[in-house]
C-alpha cells in the first residue's frame, strides 16, 4: 500500500453541500484546504448517488444565496435538463477550480491523531484510505472541520456528542420525549423514473415485497395524537398533511419516495448495510405496486434509478459551546452570533419510518418554524477539542432544532461560515471559541460581503462608493446603497431599476486607488421565470420527469451582458454571465468608473441590489 502525507491550513472531512462550501469559503479566504471525501462525487445526499432535492428557507424572499446559489445559478445554465451526474460536474468543478483546495475524493478517513492537553484534545492529523489508488492519505492540520454528517471525528478524537431524541427535562423542549432515547430520523433509499410514449414493462425481482394494495404499507392519514409522549400542542400547530402519508402519484416534481425509510430505530451508522438491504426489498416492491398492482397511471412509466446508498438523514451530533433547541429555533434565533439561517419547519421524522404505520404515527409531522430564524456561531465548535469545527446535519442542536437545521441549503449556509471562521483562525492564530470571543463581527462581514443573507444583519457599503457622486436619481442610490440584497416579506423590490442599456457611472471627485467592484443582480427570488412549474421553482434539481417537463431556464432578471470603464477606458467586458454575485479585483486608478448594463436574460428592466466599489 502506498502512503502519503499532507501538510495543510484546513481539513475538511466529508464533501457534501456542507464541506463543499466550508472547502470553497475557505480557500477564496486564501488559505490551503485539503477536503477528504468518501465517495467518488461531492454533494452528499444531493449527488448523483443519494438525489435528494436542495431545499431551505420557506418563504420566496429566504432564498439562500451564497456558495450555495452560485451552484444552483451554474447549474440551471449548465444543466437545464437536471440531469443529476451533469450536477455532480457542476459541484466538483467548483471546488477543482480552487487552487487552494486539494481534493481527495474516494478517501475515507479512518484515524486521527488527538493530543491530550490539560484541558481538552488538539487534533493533529487524520487518515483516510482511498480506495482507488491503495493510499493511506495522512493529513497534517492546523484547524480540521467534521462535515462527515455522521460526526466521525467525534469518537475518534474524543469530542462530546450524543444520538437519539431528549427528554422533555433536559431542555424543556415541547417536542422532547418523557425519557431521552438514542432514536433518529432514519435513511432512504430513493428511486428515480421517468415517462416515455410508450408502454414500458416492469418485472421485480424475486426478493423484492409484494404489496398488493395501497393499504399493505400505506394509511389513511388522520390528524393523529401523538402517541408515544412526544410534543403536546395543539391540534392546529400540528400540520400532518396529505402528503405526509405515503404518496406515489407519479408526475415531474412529484414524490421521490423520501417515505420509504428505516433504520431510526436501529444504528443508523453500524447497521446503515443491513438498512440498504431493506430498504432496496422496499423499493422494488412499492415499484411493483406502482406499475404493477391496480391503476396508478404508470404504464409508460420506466424505473430509471434506484438508490443504492442510504442518504442518511440523522446520526451523532456534537455537544458545542451552545446547543441550539426547539425555543431557540420558535423564538427566531436572535442570537448576536448569527452566522447563518433556517426556515424549513421541524420536520420531524417517525424512528419507524416505513413501519411507522404500525403505531398509527405518521412518518414525519411538521411543527412550525419562523423564517427565517437565525443559527448561531457557538454550535459549530466545542471548547473540548481545541482545533474542531464541525458544520452540516451534525452541528450542536437537539434533535427537535435538527428536524429543520437539517435541509441542504441551510447546511449549505453553516458550512460557508465554517469555512470563513476557519481562514479568521489560520490568520489571526487563535481557536474557533476565539473568534466567537474577538472575531464574530468580522465574519459575520465576511459573510455579508459574500452574498450570505444574515437576518438583522445589513451590509456596510465602502465608504469610497458612499461618497462617490452617481448619475442615478436619489431614490435608486438609496436603494442600490441600503445593504440589504433580497426583497423584505412583502416583496417591496429592494433594488435599484436601470433601462436595458442603462449605465452607473461612480465619479469621486479625483483619481483614486480601486480594489474591487462588486455587483448583486437579482437572482428573481420568486423564480417565475425560472420555470412555468410552480413545484420546479423550488428546485434546481429534479426527482421525476414526466413528458411535460420544461427545461429550466436563466432567471430573466439576471444580466448577461455588461461592461466595465474607467475614466472612458475599457476596463473588461463580461458576456453571457449567469451568476447573481459579480466581484471584479480592479487594481487600478481612476476618477470614474462605469458599469453599462447591455443585456438580460430576457426582462426589460436591470435589477441591482448593490452595485459598489472600494
Ligand atoms: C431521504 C432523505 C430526504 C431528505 N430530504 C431533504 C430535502 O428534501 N431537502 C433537503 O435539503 N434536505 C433533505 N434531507 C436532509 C439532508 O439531505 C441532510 O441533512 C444533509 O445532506 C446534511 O448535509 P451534510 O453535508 O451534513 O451531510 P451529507 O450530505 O450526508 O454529506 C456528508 C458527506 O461526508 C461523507 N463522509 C461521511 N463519512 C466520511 C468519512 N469518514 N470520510 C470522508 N467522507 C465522509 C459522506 O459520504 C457524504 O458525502 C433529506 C435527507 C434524506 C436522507
Amino acid at each position: 500500500m502506498a502512503r502519503k502525507e499532507h501538510k495543510t491550513d484546513l481539513c475538511i472531512v466529508g464533501g457534501g453541500l456542507t464541506g463543499l462550501c466550508a472547502a470553497v469559503a475557505a480557500a477564496r479566504q486564501g488559505i490551503k484546504v485539503v477536503l477528504m471525501q468518501d465517495r467518488p462525487m461531492l454533494g452528499g445526499n444531493a449527488s448523483s448517488e443519494i438525489r435528494m432535492w436542495v431545499r431551505g428557507a420557506k418563504g420566496k424572499e429566504n432564498r439562500e444565496t451564497g456558495i450555495i446559489s452560485e451552484l444552483e445559478e451554474e447549474n440551471i445554465y449548465r444543466n437545464p435538463e437536471l440531469c443529476y451526474s451533469v450536477w455532480d460536474g457542476v459541484m466538483w468543478e467548483k471546488v477543482k477550480k480552487e487552487k487552494n483546495i486539494e481534493l481527495l475524493l474516494n478517501c475515507s478517513c479512518c484515524d486521527c491523531d488527538a493530543e491530550k492537553t490539560p484541558d481538552g484534545y488538539v487534533i493533529k492529523s487524520v487518515t483516510g484510505w482511498q480506495l482507488t489508488t491503495y493510499t493511506w492519505h495522512t493529513v497534517y492540520a492546523k484547524y480540521f472541520a467534521d462535515c462527515s454528517g455522521d460526526s466521525v471525528l467525534a469518537t475518534l478524537s474524543g469530542a462530546r456528542f450524543r444520538v437519539g431524541r431528549e427528554a422533555k427535562s433536559e431542555y424543556g423542549e415541547a417536542m422532547g420525549r418523557e425519557e431521552s432515547d438514542e432514536k433518529t430520523m432514519g435513511m432512504s433509499c430513493l428511486l428515480q423514473a421517468r415517462e416515455t410514449d410508450h408502454p414500458v414493462k416492469f418485472t421485480p425481482p424475486d426478493w423484492a415485497y409484494v404489496y398488493e394494495k395501497d393499504e399493505d404499507f400505506n394509511f389513511a392519514c388522520v390528524r393523529t395524537p401523538v402517541a408515544d409522549g412526544s410534543k403536546s400542542i395543539s391540534d392546529q400547530t400540528i400540520k400532518v398533511a396529505t402528503s405526509m402519508s405515503r404518496p406515489h402519484k407519479l408526475g415531474t416534481s412529484e414524490t421521490n419516495f423520501w417515505w420509504i425509510e428505516m433504520g431510526g430505530d436501529r444504528d443508523s451508522i453500524h447497521d446503515a448495510e443491513e438498512m440498504r438491504d431493506e430498504l432496496l426489498r422496499i423499493a422494488y416492491g412499492i415499484w411493483d405496486h406502482v406499475k404493477n398492482r391496480a391503476d396508478h397511471k404508470a404504464d409508460n412509466w420506466e424505473l430509471e434509478w434506484v438508490g443504492f446508498l442510504p442518504g442518511k438523514r440523522e446520526s451523532r451530533r456534537y455537544i458545542g459551546e451552545y446547543v441550539m433547541t426547539e425555543q431557540d429555533v420558535e423564538a427566531g434565533g436572535k442570537f448576536d452570533d448569527v452566522i447563518a439561517y433556517g426556515g424549513w419547519p421541524m420536520d420531524d421524522h417517525n424512528p419507524a419510518g416505513f413501519k411507522s404505520y404500525e403505531y398509527s404515527f405518521p412518518p414525519s409531522i411538521l411543527y412550525p418554524a419562523p423564517s427565517p430564524y437565525g443559527i448561531p456561531y457557538r454550535v459549530l465548535y466545542g471548547r473540548d477539542v481545541k482545533n474542531l469545527f464541525f458544520a452540516g446535519r451534525n452541528i450542536s442542536v437537539t434533535h427537535a432544532a435538527l428536524s429543520s437545521t437539517r435541509v441542504m441549503a441551510t447546511c449549505s449556509l453553516i458550512g460557508q461560515a465554517a469555512g470563513n471562521a476557519a481562514a479568521i483562525c489560520v490568520k489571526k492564530n487563535v481557536t474557533p471559541h476565539g473568534v466567537y470571543k474577538k472575531y464574530i463581527g468580522e465574519l459575520q462581514a465576511k459573510l455579508l460581503d459574500q452574498g450570505c443573507f444574515i437576518p438583522g444583519k445589513v451590509r456596510e457599503i465602502p465608504a469610497l462608493s458612499r461618497e462617490a457622486s452617481l448619475n442615478i436619481p436619489e431614490g435608486e442610490r438609496e436603494l442600490l446603497f441600503n445593504g440589504i440584497e433580497r426583497p423584505d416579506a412583502e416583496f417591496n423590490r429592494n433594488y435599484a431599476v436601470l433601462p436595458v442599456g442603462g449605465e452607473i457611472t461612480f465619479d469621486f471627485g479625483e483619481e483614486k486607488a480601486l480594489t474591487e467592484l462588486r455587483i448583486v443582480f437579482d437572482p428573481d427570488f420568486s423564480r417565475e421565470s425560472v420555470s412555468r412549474n410552480k413545484k420546479m421553482r423550488v428546485f434546481a434539481q429534479r426527482a421525476m420527469r414526466g413528458l411535460d417537463f420544461e427545461p429550466m431556464k436563466v432567471a430573466n432578471t439576471l444580466v448577461r451582458d455588461f461592461e466595465i470603464e474607467a475614466d472612458g477606458k475599457p476596463v473588461a467586458v463580461f458576456s453571457d454571465y449567469h451568476n447573481s454575485l459579480f466581484r471584479l479585483p480592479l487594481g487600478i486608478s481612476a476618477r470614474k468608473l462605469t458599469v453599462r448594463f447591455n443585456k438580460t436574460w430576457g426582462s426589460e428592466e436591470v435589477h441591482l441590489f448593490s452595485c459598489d466599489v472600494k
